[in-house]
């Protein structure tokens, strides 16, 4: 049996149609790694959200829009032009239903953004309208899997049992970042402009966020499946648990 790792999506909202969609790189790194994916669609209601817990061992929360602003009390700036509501409500219940079931999660981008908001974090807006001195985090004519900025990864965490070193060069494609981290979590890599790279449960196992994209890395350099693969462990311990 393959653990199953559940793949949320995002509302594609075409003039005609609403898609439920997802970047194929999530798939193709589950699968990499040994894992069944399956995509989660947005729905409105809020008890799916534990419903979807039952069918799968590990929550892959992807990337996307913006959370919305007031998910951390917040207005928006102007520099938040995109945010999805119902998305922003289904992730949220679904990550506090694998918190509560054990679930291991891997949150990717603006699904560290989600982890951090849904448990009480903030989050910069936009880290160059609300930070001084910031590097470069947003390279948008570079292809996706260019290692573009490197980050240090603290000791004993997590992420440096996965990849067995304390720097790591990784690509970057947001503009918003965790600000003040939820007490639940630790911040356990960061950019040299100290931006938060990453961040990890201080109880659950494997519940972990990364600020960059490892599925889009995963072909060109092999070494980023480990990420998936340590879901997919978690994962699979789950599943055992699950069926004695
Ligand atoms: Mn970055």
């Amino acid at each position: 049996m393959k653990p199953v790792i559940g793949i949320t999506t995002y509302l594609d909202k075409s003039p005609q149609k609403v898609y439920a969609g997802v970047s194929n790189s999530y798939i193709h790194s589950v699968l990499a790694a040994g894992g069944l994916p399956v995509l989660l669609p947005v729905v409105d209601d809020q008890d799916m959200a534990a419903y979807y817990l039952t069918v799968i061992d590990g929550l892959l929360l992807s990337g996307g829009e913006d959370v919305c602003t007031m998910v951390y009390g917040e207005n928006p700036i102007k520099e938040v032009e995109m945010f999805c509501p119902e998305r922003d409500s289904f992730e949220i219940n679904l990550f506090c239903a694998a918190l509560e079931q054990n679930v291991p999660v891997l949150g990717i981008c603006r699904g560290l953004q989600v982890m951090n908001a849904a448990l009480g974090g903030t989050l910069y807006q936009d880290i160059f309208a609300q930070r001084k001195n910031v590097l470069g985090h947003l390279p948008k004519k570079l292809p996706v899997d260019t290692l573009y900025h490197t980050i240090t990864i603290e000791e004993k965490s997590i992420l440096a049992r996965i990849f067995e070193t304390d720097e790591l060069r990784v690509n970057s494609y947001h503009h918003q970042a965790a600000k003040d981290v939820a007490q639940s979590f630790k911040a356990t890599a960061f950019s040299t402009d100290n931006i938060i790279e990453a961040i990890e449960h201080k109880e659950k196992p494997f519940v972990v966020g990364v600020q960059w994209h490892p599925e889009d890395l995963t072909i060109k350099y092999p070494h980023f499946i480990k990420l998936f693969s340590a879901l997919v462990d978690a994962a699979t311990s789950l599943g055992r648990k699950k069926m004695s």
